[in-house]
């Protein structure tokens, strides 16, 4: 089989690169090993993956579904009184800032609704695990071997092979990516279930994601997937995860009534209805992600912290970006340069470092951080929290970030201050 572009995995980096391609007229064919639709983890997604969304068509399924419209991210304090709130905003060609929502939604239904327009428009899914590349005698990738579903081995030649695993990093462990080296919350265990009738706000907050904070790497997630269904999940270090010695089940259920009242309080009896899940390890970076012939989108080349639910729109938008660095080279563009897509994997570090930073500020001066998001620096707050990264003019708020990120700061002179600033957000 031959073909222009070759995709590994058909999660969200994968399914919106083929997407992408299409926009610009390229076909291409993904490899997929799993039968959709699966379990998957990762249901809240910014304001910007929205506005993703609707650019490549999914507004009227995204209403047909009735997926919760988010309207915002609220983090409670410790206490469970105090809380920031980031409204879900859009910024106009000129410049304002407007109220926006975007959604959050089950990833067995998104991700089969993404890989059916990915197909519709024209892509090809062979159902198989990708086993090797296809390397030139010069290294260049060219292609990959695949064992397909029924068992047969396929060879699938292409000008352009883009990673999409997720954290399979297919092409770091074959050798071609470079080396995978452990993140800052790479120590870090997530357990996670859906329950049912848990107490939600009333109103237009109904479906925001809700994150309580107990200790420095010690949260959990409220995130509503459907009228009923709420997907939760306590995120701790694995050494205490280890101390506890109880199965995941029995963990997920103490935890949600001991991490933080708030949840508590939404959840008085916790019956989990689906299988209690974990993920540990997760964080991790890959830093030469680009080369002869192929490129890697999404998580196949960094993952950092779940906490603010920036993953599938890291997909997604690494996917968009992919498209247009490979329709130049595939025009001839680029195709002599050493790397021909070494401004792809500038641009793709450029948002996910603005995450790092917001994700290590938040652990480390978590009181100011919050007295940033809520009032010194707001918008600011409001456009990294949607996804508006891929700048290389730094904001304000991203410098006083970048600053508390590095530990550089003093801490904020009273917690006070916070409260008084997250008392009007909590009320
Ligand atoms: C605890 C936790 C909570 C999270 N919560 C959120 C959240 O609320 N919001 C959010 O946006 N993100 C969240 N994330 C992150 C999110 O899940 C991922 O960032 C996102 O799924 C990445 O998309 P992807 O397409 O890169 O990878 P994936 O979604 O993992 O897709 C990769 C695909 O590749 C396939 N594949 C792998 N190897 C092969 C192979 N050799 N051959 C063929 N196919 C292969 C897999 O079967 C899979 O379908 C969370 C992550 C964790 C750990």
């Amino acid at each position: 089989m031959k073909t222009d572009v070759v995709i590994i995995g058909g999660g969200p980096a994968g399914t919106a690169t083929a997407l992408y391609l299409e926009k610009e007229g390229i076909p291409s064919v993904i490899v997929e090993k799993d039968e959709f639709p699966r379990y998957h983890i990762g249901e809240s997604l910014t304001g910007e993956c929205g506005k993703c969304l609707r650019t490549l068509g999914f507004a009227d399924e995204m209403k047909q579904y009735e997926h919760p419209v988010k309207r915002g991210v609220k983090v409670y304090g410790p206490n469970g009184k105090n809380a920031f709130y980031v409204p879900v905003m859009t910024r106009s060609d000129e410049g304002e800032l407007a109220v926006s929502s975007t959604w959050s939604m089950p990833r067995d239904a998104f991700d089969k609704m993404m890989m059916d327009k990915a197909i519709a428009r024209g892509a090809t899914l062979v159902k198989g695990r990708a086993t090797a590349p296809i390397l030139n005698e010069n290294g260049g990738v060219r292609g990959v071997e695949v064992r397909t579903a029924d068992d047969k081995n396929i060879r699938i030649e292409a000008e352009v092979v883009v990673d999409a695993s997720g954290p399979a990093t297919f092409l770091s462990n074959k050798g071609v990516a470079g080396k995978k080296s452990r993140g800052n919350y790479s120590r870090q265990i997530a357990v996670f279930s859906q329950v049912k009738n848990a107490i939600r706000d009333e109103g237009p907050t109904r479906g925001d994601t809700l994150i309580f904070f107990q200790k420095k790497n010690h949260w959990s997630w409220f995130i509503p997937l459907d009228d009923g269904t709420v997907s939760v999940g306590v995120t701790v270090p694995s050494d205490y995860f280890l101390s506890k010695n109880e199965s995941k089940h029995d963990f997920l259920v103490r935890e949600l009534h001991e991490v933080n009242p708030e949840i508590k309080r939404r959840i008085p009896e916790v019956v989990l209805t689906e299988e209690a899940r974990a993920i540990s390890n997760y964080s991790y970076h890959i830093k030469e992600f680009t080369g002869d012939g192929f490129l890697c989108v999404g998580d196949s080349h960094r993952f950092i912290d779940p906490i603010f639910s920036f993953g599938v729109y890291f997909g997604i938008k690494e996917g968009e970006f992919s498209a247009k660095a490979i329709k130049a080279y595939l025009d001839g563009e680029t195709r002599g340069l050493a790397n021909p897509f070494a401004d792809y994997q500038r641009q793709s570090e450029v948002g996910q470092d603005v995450i790092q930073a917001l994700i290590d500020a938040f652990w480390n001066e978590p009181l100011a951080f919050a007295f940033f998001a809520h009032s010194r620096y707001k918008d600011d707050f409001v456009d990294m929290f949607a996804g508006r990264i891929y700048t290389d003019e730094e904001s304000p708020g991203l410098v006083a970030m970048k600053k508390i990120a590095a530990g550089a700061m003093a801490k904020m002179d009273s917690e006070s201050e916070f409260a008084g600033a997250t008392a009007v957000a909590a009320a």
